[in-house]
Formats: structure tokens, sequence, C-alpha cells
């Protein structure tokens, strides 16, 4: 396999010129399920930062995206499923930025099919993608494999965006909550790989919590989320849980009462919630409320990671590993 072609001189990078929404708004949402136990609710609205690059894909992919430049790589390279969100938000920077995107794509039998709308966008933005199959995709991190691919010289970036640089980025999200919350509010997101909840909850005021909802099960996520933070800062940092209730039977699974929740959330507010993650969230807060979780006084911000996908859900994959999102 032949490696990256190097551009001539480093990216030009200036993030500024994508006029990202930052800090992201805050809006208050009536929502009688709360304001029935004394709570509020607010919405992050973290899925306005960019068309391209929304979400928690900007704050992970920022601090990367520099660390590249800065360091004279002109390709980036990274992983994800036929759905990730990650790779298209990737394959958009690159585009916007001047940068070469590698994809490494989980499933060598996608070769031969037509590009799904995902995978689409990713090629239409110019991103080189590698099909692997399973076993070789769940070696990704070894070096010969690394090599095989075509990454030296390269900026990695793993699958699913988290990484020690990301979890930074994620730290900001938290800081800028720290405007809205105090001693005993909440901030609540929907977890993939963890990298987003391992930067929030550093980045929260003392005495704020941070509550996650995986909606991968397997239980695996709290020592990926103190993994992120050992590599980011050292060690685990803020207050944060997890509750695994809400993942629906796991990635892009889900059931009639998330369906119907869904549903009813768009009805109710007018905003249709991203299914594969927001959904999740926003059903176990809700839930959680319901259940008299939150004392009467607490403020809630839900972290919305990014808006509804323009096409149809992904069929759920049984080898679903972290960070296809
Ligand atoms: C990628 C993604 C997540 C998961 O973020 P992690 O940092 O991997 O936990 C959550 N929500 C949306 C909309 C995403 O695209």
């Amino acid at each position: 396999m032949t490696g990256p072609s190097p551009l001539s001189s480093p990216a030009p990078l200036d993030l500024a010129a994508l006029r990202p929404r930052l800090p992201s708004p805050v809006v208050e949402l009536a929502d009688e399920r709360f304001a029935r136990r004394g709570v509020r609710l607010l919405l992050k609205r973290d899925d306005l930062i960019h068309p391209r690059l929304p979400g928690n894909k900007w704050r992970k992919l920022e601090p990367n995206l520099r660390a590249a430049a800065a360091s004279g790589r002109s390709t980036l390279l990274t992983f994800g499923g036929a759905y990730s969100n990650h790779l298209r938000a990737t394959a958009a920077a690159g585009r916007l930025l001047g940068f070469a995107t590698i994809g490494v794509v989980r499933g060598d039998e996608l070769a031969d099919r037509p590009l799904n709308w995902s995978l689409a966008r990713c090629a239409a933005d110019g991103m080189r993608l590698r099909f692997v199959d399973r076993a070789t995709y769940r070696r990704k991190t070894e070096p010969e494999v690394l090599a095989a691919l075509g990454a030296d010289g390269c900026h990695v970036v793993p699958e699913g965006g988290s990484n020690a640089a990301a979890v930074h980025g994620c730290a900001v999200l938290g800081r800028e909550l720290a405007d809205v919350l105090g001693p005993g509010d909440v901030a609540a997101v929907a977890c993939g790989t963890g990298g987003t909840l391992a930067g929030l909850a550093a980045g929260l005021g003392e005495g704020t919590r941070a509550l996650g909802f995986p909606v991968l099960k397997g239980g695996f996520l709290g020592t990926e989320v103190e993994r992120l933070q050992t590599a980011a800062f050292g060690g685990r940092r803020g207050d944060w849980s997890l509750d695994d209730r809400f993942h629906g039977g796991g990635y892009a699974r889900t059931t009639p009462e998330l369906d119907a929740f869904a549903d009813d959330f768009a009805a109710r507010h007018g905003l249709p919630p991203e299914r594969l993650y927001v959904a999740k969230a926003l059903y176990g807060l809700t839930t959680l409320a319901e259940e008299g979780a939150f004392a009467p006084g607490t403020t809630i911000a839900a972290v919305i990671t990014g808006g509804p996908d323009p096409e149809p859900e992904p069929e759920p994959d049984p080898e679903a590993e972290p960070g296809q999102g």
C-alpha cells in the first residue's frame, strides 16, 4: 500500500474562518415532566456549532487539527463504522481546512457495495476510504496494522475522535456550562467512546456533576472515561457517573418506548432529537426526572451533541464497537 501524498506546505489552519457558533447557544425548554419536579431543563445546542462539524465532533477535532498543523502533517487518518458521524466530520474538516483525509472503515464487505449516504458524503469531501475486515479493524491500533494502512506521516485520530487532545477540547464545553450551572446542578450527555463526557466533567464548576448515558451496551465505558481523563489530565477529574439503562439494546438499536419518546419529544418541542445518541440521553434524563432523581431547584443542561441525520438510520450492527459515532 502506498502512503499519503504529502502536500507541499503545511495546511493553513484558520478555524475562525469556518465561523463556528461558539460558545454554543443555551436555551431553556419548558417540559412539564421536569417542571412538575421543580427542575429546570436547559439544552446546550452544540448541534448548532457548525453545519458540517456539529457538536462534539467540532470540539474533539479542533485540537487534533491544531496538533496536526503544528506538527506539519497534512494528512489525517482516522477510523469509523459505515455511518460514522466522526468520519463525516473529519472528511468535511479536511476539505474545509486543506488536509488530505483517509478513512479506515470497518467491514471489507462494504467495498463491493455502492457507498451509503454517509460514506458517499465522506468521499465527496475527498476522503480516501479504506475498507478493512473486522478482524483487522479490531487490531487497528497495532503499529504493523497502522503501517499497512499507510499511517506513516499521518496525524492519526482514534475511532470516534477521542484522544487526550479531544478531551481537552470537550473540557471547553464544560467550562461554557459553568456559566449556567452551579453546585448541585447536572450536565447530561450521550456517550459513545466517552471522550465528550471525560472532557465535559473536567470542565464543569465545583459541585456540578456530569451524567453520561452510554448508547452502547457492555458496561465498559467507565474504564474508558477514566483512561481518557488520565491521558488528558493525569487522573480522574470532576464528578461524573454513567447510567447504563437507556442504550435501548445497543448502538443503532432502539425500543418501541424509545421511539415513542423521541416522536413525542419532537411533537412537544418541535425539535426532532437525533436518534442514535441524543434521544437516548433525553429519554434517560426524562425517566430520571419522573423517578424523582433530581432535587427540586436542580438545573439540568442536556448537551445536544448533534442534529438529526438527513437519511434513514443505519441497520443495527451486531459487532458494533465504541466509536462508530
Ligand atoms: C459522536 C457522537 C457522540 C458520542 O461522543 P463520544 O465522545 O464518543 O462519547 C454523541 N452524540 C453524537 C450526536 C455524536 O455524533
